[in-house]
């Protein structure tokens, strides 16, 4: 019994001994200790109702009272301002998760334990199409239909994840994963790894391309090993000509891995770019070389170059990027064409282009010519020894400089390249 109790207990034993003496002293004890009782039922009746209003509408300040009853409302207080500041606590917890889990970069859905939508963050209402909060307490399979995840839920084995289109785009490729918790409650982490699908998809394709590219030259050499190794020729002239094809086809499978090389090195090497090149000297030498590329087809070349303007960068990439360009205009320009390579400054920009009056190409391919083995005319390209990395290596260096390229072309009249770059690069 605790000592309020006990004081309880003692006053009212006092109680009904002072009434019991007072009511002796008038020759009425039962009725003076009758009336206390009576007295002391009424107080307890009253306080009792009193604490029963309070708990019934609770928004009432706790009722006063002095002794027993005084206790008992002084505890309940203590206990109504801990649970306050527990509730304070605990909704400062749940702003903060709400909060965390809103600035994730991954969606979250809460779903309480029939698949119900209880909470969604904002990240998983624009990758799932659900609108929260006017979605809230619908069903998750009433809003995301895709077979594979209506029998992710059903089955209820959450250890893996499982990949799905977004359901409101289906060009876009989702993860999601369940995580059960609480009661029977589940969250639901989606995240759009359209990026990765579509790397993943290059790289199988980049590798099909490679294989492809190999491939004929490969069937070539190996064809006619397969004819000497059964019938060593005999004929001078035709062995001539297997050799030369030979060669050819050897030479093609080095500038694919050489073209491959090159890609990959700036793919893999960091950016360090301090050395000053002089680029109309390098204009020169890839003028002459040209020159020589195309002496067959009586091209007139000309180059106009700024000798004032250098470049701050890397000698092999700039190289590469220019070689392109210039040796492109000159497999691609018909005899007796012209080819015009600049290398000037134009505001703050210096601007290297090379201008032909080749075929040019259609309007379609411009906006592809930069990915890895793209070709506008696959045929001209094969024939004129071509890789088709010519101009991914060419936007990779660019990039690489803090520079832009443009291509302009009409079909039947030219193309122009043109590389700009800022004048953050220049030096002197
Ligand atoms: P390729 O080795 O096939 O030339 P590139 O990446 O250098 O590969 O060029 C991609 C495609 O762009 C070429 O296949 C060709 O169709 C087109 N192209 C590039 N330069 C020219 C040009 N000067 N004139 C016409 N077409 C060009």
């Amino acid at each position: 019994m605790s000592p309020h109790q006990k004081n309880e207990i003692t006053s009212l034993l006092g109680i009904i001994a002072a009434s019991a003496l007072i009511g002796a002293l008038f020759n009425q004890t039962f009725l003076f200790v009758g009336l206390a009782l009576f007295t002391y039922i009424v107080f307890m009746l009253r306080n009792a109702f009193k604490l029963q209003d309070w708990l019934t509408e609770r928004k009432k300040d706790l009722p006063d009272a002095w002794g027993y009853w005084g206790e008992i409302f002084n505890e309940l207080h203590i206990l109504e301002k801990k649970k306050f500041k527990q509730q304070k606590l605990l909704s400062v917890a749940l702003s903060r998760f709400k909060k965390a889990a809103e600035a994730l970069p991954d969606g979250v859905v809460i779903l309480s334990q029939h698949n119900v939508i209880e909470w969604v963050n904002p990240v998983a209402s624009s990758l799932l199409g659900i609108n929260y909060p006017q979605d809230a307490g619908q069903k998750i399979n009433n809003l995301i239909r895709h077979p594979s995840f209506q029998r992710y839920l059903t089955k209820n084995k959450f250890s893996k994840s499982i990949t799905l289109p977004a359901p409101d785009n289906a060009d876009n490729t989702l993860t999601m994963q369940i995580i059960p918790f609480g009661y029977k409650q589940k969250m639901i982490f989606c995240r759009d790894i359209s990026h990765i699908s579509k790397l993943e998809e290059m790289r199988t394709n980049f590798v099909s391309n490679v294989s492809h590219e190999m491939r004929s030259p490969l069937t070539v050499l190996s064809g006619y090993l397969e004819m000497f190794s059964d019938k060593p020729p005999k004929d001078k002239k035709n062995f001539k000509l297997a050799i030369d094809n030979m060669y050819q086809q050897a030479m093609r499978m080095q500038r694919l891995v050489t073209d491959l090389l090159a890609l990959s090195k700036m793919e893999t090497t960091p950016v360090e770019h301090t050395k000053s090149i002089n680029i109309s000297t390098l204009l020169t030498t890839l003028k002459e070389n040209a020159e020589v590329l195309g002496q067959d087809k009586h091209h007139k070349i000309s180059l106009q170059a700024d000798e004032q303007i250098n470049l701050r960068g890397n000698n092999d990439e700039l190289h590469s990027l220019f070689a392109n360009l210039i040796n492109n205009a000159v497999r691609y320009t018909p005899e007796n064409g012209t080819i015009s390579i600049s290398w000037q400054k134009i505001n703050d920009e210096a601007i290297f282009s090379v201008i032909d009056n080749g075929p040019g190409i259609a309007p379609q391919h411009i906006p592809h010519l930069t990915e890895r083995f793209y070709r506008a005319d696959a045929d001209r390209s094969r024939e004129s020894g071509g890789t088709g990395l010519g101009l991914a290596i060419v936007k990779y260096a660019i990039e690489r400089h803090d520079g832009r390229l443009e291509i302009q072309s009409t079909l039947g009249k030219g193309s122009t390249f043109s590389c700009y770059f800022p004048s953050q690069r220049f030096s002197t």
